[in-house]
Order: structure tokens, then C-alpha cells, then sequence
């Protein structure tokens, strides 16, 4: 369930991210993106996404953050590799996550797109946990905001070419497709 762009608590982790802003009027929200992250490159589970997106990376921490510490980017959500779903941003305002981008003819996709990060990496299969957490949370946005119909699902990769890969070869489309195409 999601109430004033949130979900509920009993759903996601709250940590709202200073990293938005609002979208343009009468811009209706109808395209969902689907990305990884992983900090530093390949390692889960430590914090440090969270801390990038509310920007508290300590950038001492490792030579990568060093690359990356200044940016100022979001998610809506980001989905652990346990499945457990965090919320940044509010669904009606305008998270950071898609970059220079262009869907269907339109460009700046931040403006009308809700990005959702798997934690994870383009080569390393995604969990089990994953999949059911970004059906379940799909299902509630195509509620919310009925204009992401399935074909309006993509990856970075599609709405960035040649400059963006993720969510990468190790997304199973057709799995996430199909559990998501059964209705249960
Ligand atoms: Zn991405």
C-alpha cells in the first residue's frame, strides 16, 4: 500500500533522501526503472548505498567512494539482496536516478519514472527474495499509478544506451515478466 507516495512502514524502511525534487506539472508518473548499485563495486550488505543516497558516504572509506562522494543522486526504492525494500523518495516528487535518459521519444525520464536499484551487479544472479520484493512492489505502483503498464517497465539500459548497462545481463526479464504476468 502507498499513502502520500510513501509505502507503508510494515512494507519499506524510511530513510528520505534531501536528493529530489519536484516533478513538473501535469506530468503523469508512468514509467518504472529498474537499476543496480552495489558500493563499493560487488560488495552487499554494508550500509553504504543508504549512505550514498542521503549523502553521508564517507569517502575515506574506500579509493572508489572517492570517484562518487560529491554526486548527489536517489532512488525511489532500493531492494537488498534479502528482499527488503527502503524508500528514499517519495513517488510523487522527482528522484536522481536516471541521469541524461530518453523513453519512447521523451527525454529526461527522472521527470515521469519511478527507479527502483536492485541491490546487486550486472554478472551476479539476482536473490529469489529480490524478485518476489520487486513483483509485490511493481504490482503496488501499477496500482498507484496505472500508466506503468507492462511495456512501460525497462531497464537503465534501455532509457540510457551506450552509457548505462544495469540492471545487466543477470536480470532474468522473463522471470520478473512472467511471476509478474500470473497475478499472485
Ligand atoms: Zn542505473
Amino acid at each position: 500500500m502507498i499513502l502520500n507516495g510513501w509505502l507503508l512502514p510494515a512494507i519499506a524502511l524510511h530513510k528520505p533522501s534531501p536528493n529530489f525534487n519536484a516533478r513538473p506539472e501535469l506530468v503523469d508518473v508512468s514509467l518504472l526503472v529498474v537499476h543496480n548499485i552495489s558500493l563499493p563495486p560487488g560488495e552487499f550488505g554494508n550500509g553504504c548505498i543508504d549512505q550514498f543516497f542521503l549523502n553521508q558516504l564517507d569517502s575515506s572509506q574506500h579509493s572508489y567512494f572517492q570517484t562518487i562522494a560529491d554526486l548527489c543522486v536517489s532512488a525511489h526504492c532500493m531492494i537488498s539482496r534479502a528482499g527488503v525494500i527502503t524508500q528514499y523518495v517519495s513517488f510523487d516528487e522527482r528522484a536522481w536516478h536516471a541521469g541524461q535518459s530518453c523513453f519512447d521519444g521523451i527525454d529526461d525520464c527522472n521527470n515521469y519514472s519511478i527507479g527502483i536499484e536492485l541491490e546487486g551487479t550486472d554478472t551476479t544472479p539476482y536473490t529469489h527474495q529480490q524478485y518476489v520484493a520487486l513483483v509485490e512492489l511493481t504490482r503496488m505502483l501499477q496500482l498507484a499509478y496505472p500508466q506503468i503498464t507492462d511495456s512501460r517497465i525497462v531497464g537503465h539500459c534501455d532509457i540510457a544506451p551506450g552509457r548505462k548497462t544495469d540492471p545487466g545481463d543477470a536480470f532474468d526479464w522473463s522471470l520478473y515478466r512472467g511471476k509478474l504476468a500470473l497475478g499472485v
